[in-house]
């Protein structure tokens, strides 16, 4: 910050110093003047009587002796003196022996000095004979022209008048520089200082010392605001912490530290947002012990305590997987699973606390069991807000108690009962292998060349003991989740490899077999040796099996995928991308895969007649597959007029319920006898 000059505090003084000291000085020239006036008065009367005395003798003499020429010499000799304008010598009431006067003398400054000193002024004095009679003769009169006195008085006047005020304007000078060197200067450097002080740690730069004004008031002053920055800085600290300590409190749980139902607020409604703009799901459990207030009074309060502290370091192992985790208050917690894509992995997450829950607590040497019931909302089919997510998942919760203990609740039934049949199928789908629940069935393939059945498809069903034919496509994603894929996987091979073993012993020696594969097995190592020694252990023909794999299991890691197909291919099977159309792969990719066949998904085949844009979409996979060297096969065909326009369009192979749905073994042998025996016949 930079002062302009002329606000200067030195020139505020300077202004005031000036103004002041020309006043003191005009009055004081002034009295000076005022006194000198005095003093020429007096000068004026000591001359006169002067004057007087000089010629008192000589003007006695002449009046004694009546001898006017005498008196006219005493008064020419008065008249020699120059302020003398008019003399008499003479008794009072007789005619003057001697007189004479002049003209008053010309002056400019008359008008001035007149008022002061007065035109004239007449002295007498009385002429009086020697002792013992002292005898009186009569009067001795001069009057004085005060013109002279008058000249002399203003230019003595005049000087006094400007000596006073230099002498006022050079001490103002002087006081200004005396100002400007031991104030102003320094204060302005401590201003300098000042600006460079941080206002975030005040104390941090320290306004230093000047020299030489140690011990005064700037001295003194600058200690002062040192030790002012410093406990403003100090001061500061302790507010930042309290206000920190504050903001914990606030927002924290006092015995957990997790953070509480306000902080959850504010971090779910973030979360929402997000999940909202990328189209994502949000599951919010809440979280409420069984019956913690019999473990309360059973125990202590301290217990308890210790129970929460404990139960909240459990339900940290999880927060890996979570967007957020709070207590809600009491034995209430809350976790937010941010960012997924079923309602199944919110089940998955409630499952596993409750399981986490199984072990018992110890503490105090003794073992404390804990069990919990969780309610579960999701986002975005239970609410579109925090509050509302949140209140449903402690009414959920609360009456999922009120029920039976120790379990999670979806707020929505529909959900709820899916999730726990997928669960229930999840845990069953462990053990359905050794229980021997699988089987598998097979669904012809025919080549449009000479329409006979050149390969099946093998397609895997499980028969569960409570819940009957379980749909694939339910469980095959659970197998997947769990990683029972890898066996059944391996078990649905050597199950096809075995099949068409028997097959080409039945005389149908050039069927292939087709085999569905999860993106999961088929990043698994092992596959390439395992479909090599299935080949080998049934001596079955190379490319007389063709592996299965979907399109969107292929695009997520393009150039893995590529080394594993390559692995398999070298083992000498087939590679056929399965649904193709339904991932939105790019095209150019589908170059860079080793692939020989392609699998037109059965949603463009089913509605290629009603829809102009899938029979588009048909005619052009048909189209890049041919262009691509590769075979092309459609699924899902179920009538003749799709089956006439792929065949018109070109394509090698189809696969449907037009031609049989698929079927086991036994039925498909009887099958493939009767399109051998009708393709002879037509031969
Ligand atoms: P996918 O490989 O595309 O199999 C074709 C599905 O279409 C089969 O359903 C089949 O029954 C059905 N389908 C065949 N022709 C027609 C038709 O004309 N109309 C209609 N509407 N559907 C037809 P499925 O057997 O339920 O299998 C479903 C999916 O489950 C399969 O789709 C495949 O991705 C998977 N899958 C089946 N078996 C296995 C397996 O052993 N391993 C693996 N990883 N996945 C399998
Ligand atoms: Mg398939
Ligand atoms: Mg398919």
């Amino acid at each position: 910050m930079k002062l302009e000059l002329k606000n200067s505090l030195s020139v505020k003084l300077l202004r005031v110093v000036l103004l002041s000291a020309l006043i003191v000085g005009v009055v004081l020239s002034c009295a000076q003047i005022v006194f000198d006036a005095y003093k020429t008065r007096q000068a004026v009367a000591n001359d006169a009587q002067r004057i007087l005395d000089m010629f008192r003798d000589p003007s006695t003499q002449a009046v004694y002796s009546l001898d006017r020429e005498m008196g006219m010499q005493v008064i020419e000799g008065l008249f020699q003196d120059d302020a003398v304008r008019m003399a008499s010598i003479g008794h009072p009431h007789e005619a003057m022996l001697a007189q004479k006067s002049r003209e008053l003398q010309h002056s400019h400054s008359r008008w001035l000095t007149d008022l002061i000193l007065g035109k004239e002024r007449t002295f007498t004095t009385q002429l009086v004979g020697r002792g013992p009679y002292s005898e009186y003769y009569g009067d001795l009169s001069i009057t004085l022209d005060t013109a002279t006195y008058g000249q002399s008085f203003i230019v003595s006047s005049v000087i006094i008048f400007i000596s006073g005020v230099l002498r006022a304007l050079a001490m103002s000078l002087v006081l200004y520089l005396v100002y400007h060197w031991l104030l102003t200067k320094p204060l302005s450097r401590i201003i300098e200082h000042l600006t460079e002080i941080n206002p975030d740690r005040p104390s941090a730069h320290k306004i230093p010392q000047l020299k030489g004004h140690e011990r005064n008031e700037l001295g003194v002053w600058i200690n002062t605001a040192n030790q002012l920055l410093e406990s403003i800085e100090r001061n500061t600290h302790l507010r930042h912490e309290a206000e920190n300590s504050l903001l914990r409190m606030a927002q924290y749980d006092f015995l957990t530290g997790l953070p509480n139902r306000q902080q959850l607020q504010q971090q779910l409604d973030k979360i929402l947002v997000d999940a909202g703009k990328l189209q994502r799901r949000v599951a919010v459990l809440c979280v409420g012990l069984d019956d913690f207030k019999g473990v309360n009074e059973q125990f202590s309060y301290q217990t308890g305590d210790q129970l929460l502290l404990a139960l909240a370091d459990r339900l940290r192992a999880h927060s890996g997987r979570l967007g957020a985790l709070a207590r809600l208050g009491g034995d209430q917690f809350a976790l937010v699973q941010a960012d997924i894509e079923q309602p199944y992995e919110a089940a998955e997450l409630a499952q596993s606390i409750l399981d986490d829950l199984e072990a018992a607590f110890a503490l105090d040497h003794q073992e404390i069991r804990l069990r919990a019931t969780i309610g579960i909302t999701l986002f975005p089919e239970d609410g579109d807000s925090t509050e509302k997510l949140l209140q449903k998942a402690e009414q959920t919760m609360t009456l999922a108690k009120t029920r039976s203990r120790n379990r999670y609740q979806f707020y929505i039934a529909s959900v709820d009962t899916e999730m726990r049949r997928r669960r229930e199928l999840e845990k069953d789908l462990r053990d359905a292998l050794i229980r021997d629940q699988f089987y598998l069935v097979y669904q012809p393939q025919i080549s449009y060349r000479d329409h006979r059945v050149v390969g099946v498809e093998a397609l895997i069903r499980w028969q569960h003991p409570e819940h009957g034919l379980v749909p694939p496509d339910l469980f095959i994603p659970l197998a997947e989740q769990n990683g029972t894929i890898i066996a059944i996987g391996e078990w649905v091979l050597d199950q096809a490899c075995k099949q068409l073993r028997e097959w080409h012993d039945q005389g149908f020696v050039d069927l292939r077999m087709a085999v569905n594969l999860s993106t999961v097995q088929l990043h698994h190592a092992e596959l390439p040796r395992v479909v090599n020694n299935l080949l080998q252990i049934y001596r079955l023909p190379p490319r007389s099996l063709e592996l299965e794999v979907t399109e969107t299991g292929l695009m997520e890691d393009i150039s893995t995928a590529a080394q594993h197909l390559l692995s398999l291919r070298r083992s000498g099977a087939l590679i056929a991308i399965d649904d193709f159309g339904t991932g939105y792969s790019s095209l150019s990719y589908l170059k860079s895969l080793p692939l020989d066949k392609i699998k037109i998904d059965k949603s463009f085949v089913q509605d290629l007649l009603d829809d102009d844009d899938d029979a588009t979409i048909v005619r052009a996979i048909i189209q890049l597959g041919k262009s691509l060297g590769m075979q092309v096969i459609a699924e899902g065909v179920e009538t003749a007029e799709q089956e006439a326009y792929i065949i018109s369009e070109g394509c090698h192979e189809g696969q449907g319920y037009h031609y049989s749905k698929p079927l086991p073994a036994r039925e498909l042998s009887v099958y493939l006898k009767q399109a051998q025996r009708s393709n002879a016949a037509i031969l």
